[in-house]
């Protein structure tokens, strides 16, 4: 196992923003990532997994401790299901279904990121869902040292939500499902996702995609869903999109320090110059007391931020 020490974080993130981790492992199949784990534990060192670095905010302070990047990258056809480690990048999957003309990763279409990393937050994107495509997910339970087996059942996934998320394990690959479809039209339709990314988001800029989770309608009263109707859409449920909300409270192109909300898509939070993790921060509290104070929504952020 190569460890290396004082690594640049910001040049694993999609953010490009974050300071020096003390250890870090780049982990390219299943051992060498339990390995990585044992390692760790065994030294009492505190550890973190990273896939994409999609959607991390590293501190400006560094990391004191282990980063392991998750780059076990497989995927593999069975009769009923496709079996994919947890550090395949979805552009991968999505290729791995396209070529074997299978369907049901067409909405992922330009989401960046790994499996495991989608599992664990529930991605979606254009009305689809990860959890859409999962029999069972295979993970490390850190407390108990065991490797589990989950049900689809067991993952308890929830609106960019699961178990994982919780109980700190590590996925380590997943089942999914598939269905045979026409190779052209599953083509036809990611092409349209990755062409709508590139035309209503600032990919020109580094960040770590929508900063906030979308409002769910259940949790806003009725003046505030009148307020929105025209551009509640379905998440795949009703949502608010929190676009539209740092829109109306008129925060679009807002800048502090190196960061700035996006004009082209305000719920991301752009590295337009630079930037801290203090800066992103800043944004984002500003963006969040504005939102209770105007609106009463109480925004969450759907970045992790790993301080
Ligand atoms: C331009 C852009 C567009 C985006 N669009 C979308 C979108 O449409 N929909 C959407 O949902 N998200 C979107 N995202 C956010 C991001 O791509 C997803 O959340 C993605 O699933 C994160 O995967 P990752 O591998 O990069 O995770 P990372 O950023 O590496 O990690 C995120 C979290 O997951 C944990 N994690 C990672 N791998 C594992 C593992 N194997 N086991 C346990 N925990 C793990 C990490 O510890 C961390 O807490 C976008 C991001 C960008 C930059």
């Amino acid at each position: 196992m190569r460890i290396l020490k004082n690594i640049l974080l910001k040049k694993y993130t999609t953010f490009k923003i974050g300071c020096k981790t003390r250890y870090f492992i780049q982990a390219d199949n299943k051992n060498k990532l339990l390995e990585a784990i044992q390692w760790a534990k065994d030294r009492g060192i505190k550890f973190f997994i990273i896939g994409g670095g999609s959607n991390v905010l590293f501190s400006d302070n560094g990391f004191d401790g282990l980063i392991i990047k998750n780059s076990w990258v497989e995927a593999r056809k069975g009769k009923e299901a496709v079996f994919a480690s947890s550090g395949a990048p979805m552009d991968f999957l999505v290729k791995f279904y396209t070529k074997n003309g299978f369907s049901g990763l067409e909405w992922a279409g330009g989401l960046p990121g790994t499996l495991g990393g989608a599992i664990r937050g529930d991605a979606g994107a254009f009305g689809g869902e990860i959890r859409e495509s999962i029999i069972s997910v295979e993970s490390f339970n850190t407390n108990s040292n065991r490797v589990m087996m989950r049900s689809y059942k067991d993952c308890r996934f929830d609106y960019r939500d699961s178990i994982f998320k919780n109980n700190n394990d590590i996925i380590l690959s997943a089942e999914l499902k598939f269905k045979i479809g026409d190779k052209k039209v599953i083509k036809d339709i990611i092409n349209s996702h990755i062409i709508y990314r590139k035309t209503y988001q600032p990919l020109e800029y580094p960040s770590a995609g929508s900063f906030f989770k979308n409002i769910p309608v259940r949790d806003v009263s009725a003046k505030i869903k009148n307020k929105f109707i025209a551009v509640i859409k379905s998440d795949p449920f009703p949502v608010i999109p929190a676009a539209a909300v740092i829109d109306a409270l008129g925060l679009k192109g807002l800048i502090v320090g190196g960061a700035q909300v996006s004009e082209k898509h305000p719920n991301f939070i752009i590295n337009k110059n630079n930037a801290s993790c203090a800066d992103a921060i800043k944004l984002m509290d500003l963006i969040k007391k504005s939102a209770l104070k105007k609106f009463g929504i109480e925004i969450q952020e759907d970045v992790q931020i790993k301080c």
